[in-house]
């Protein structure tokens, strides 16, 4: 075989050419930016292993949610974490909890400039700390269902476009397509955390939303990381349930699960982006020991690359501010 006279340089020679063969461009519109709201604060929390993100009193929401979408971003997801947990996790599916008032309020104030998404979970409302309700010494799966349906049920009456159940329950987006259509909410749609591992880079987030399992851990339901059939099956079945969008989750690890379901199915596909990921950046830019927003735009980017259409992070508002110029 003879090589014509191929020469690859010839295309990386200047900056516009460069800037015209970019095959993977990472854009704001890429981006869905977490927001963390808290019931009874009376002023903004910052995060120790999170730097630079805040937990936000229910007054502050709008003004934090503007400047997201000033940024060109084009959704949020809200995560609430209630004064009060139990042991059926109520203050979930409460209308008046701190997910549907923010909600609500986002709604009221800024109509559609920014599309809302949020999670449904119980974790942050039980005592248990558990993303189910516990039954003996079990995470039992079909109670949990009925409560998780509830959940998304009441953040689509206050107007939520997009809700997001990361509860890795079997069945759960059946259980919540149906809630949703039986109380006349066909439009909301369902983005499931549908491979989400028991990883390890979760610990920051668990610090900010006080989360953590008071008993055991969450094997029981989520994925282990050594599994990649066992993640497309997840995915599979959340297709086969009606989902729109599928979520892996963490991110940067799990490129080869992305670029899979990628080539697999004909389904949106979001790649959650975690606290820890975003800490090791922060830390390690604190140190001086990386640049802080280049490698944002390098880790997006191959998530992207990978296959996501879009990519849930803590590191939405730093990229946007960078890309926006
Ligand atoms: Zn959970």
């Amino acid at each position: 075989m003879s090589f014509p006279n191929v020469r690859l340089r010839r295309l990386r020679k200047s900056e516009k050419i460069r800037e015209l063969l970019e095959e993977v461009r990472l854009s704001p519109k890429d981006l869905i930016c977490p927001v963390f709201v808290q019931e009874d604060l009376k002023s903004r929390i910052q995060v120790d292993s999170m730097p630079d993100i805040e937990i936000l009193p229910l007054k502050d929401v709008v003004s934090e949610v503007n400047s997201i979408a000033d940024l060109k971003i084009p959704a949020i997801m809200v995560f609430g974490i209630p004064a009060k947990k139990d042991d059926k996790g109520t203050s979930a599916f409460d209308q008046n909890g701190i997910v549907q008032r923010a909600i609500s309020e986002i709604r009221k104030n800024l109509g559609n400039k920014i599309a809302i998404m949020a999670d449904v979970c119980l974790c942050q409302y039980t005592d248990s700390g558990h993303c189910g309700l516990v039954k003996g010494n079990t995470i039992d799966n079909d109670s949990s269902l009925e409560v998780l349906k509830k959940i998304a049920i009441s953040q689509a009456q206050v107007g939520v476009e997009v809700v997001s159940p990361s509860a890795m329950m079997d069945g759960q987006v059946k259980a919540i397509r149906e809630g949703l259509d039986d109380s006349g909410f066909t439009d909301v749609a369902i983005m499931s955390h549908s491979a989400k591992h028991r990883s390890n880079l979760y610990s920051p987030f668990r610090d900010m939303a006080h989360c953590a399992p008071q008993f055991g851990d969450r094997r029981s339901y989520q994925l282990p990381y050594t599994n990649p059939t066992e993640a497309m099956r997840e995915v599979e079945t959340d297709i086969a349930e009606g989902v729109d969008i599928v979520m892996i989750k963490p991110a940067l690890a799990y490129l080869d699960l992305i670029a899979k379901v990628r080539s697999s199915f004909n389904i949106p596909i979001s790649a959650y982006s975690v606290s820890g990921e975003y800490s090791l950046v922060k830390a390690a830019a604190k140190q001086g020991w990386i640049n802080e927003t280049e490698v944002t735009l390098e880790i997006l980017t191959a998530i992207k690359r990978a296959g996501a259409d879009m990519i849930v992070t803590y590191l939405s508002k730093i990229a946007a501010k960078t890309l926006n110029g």
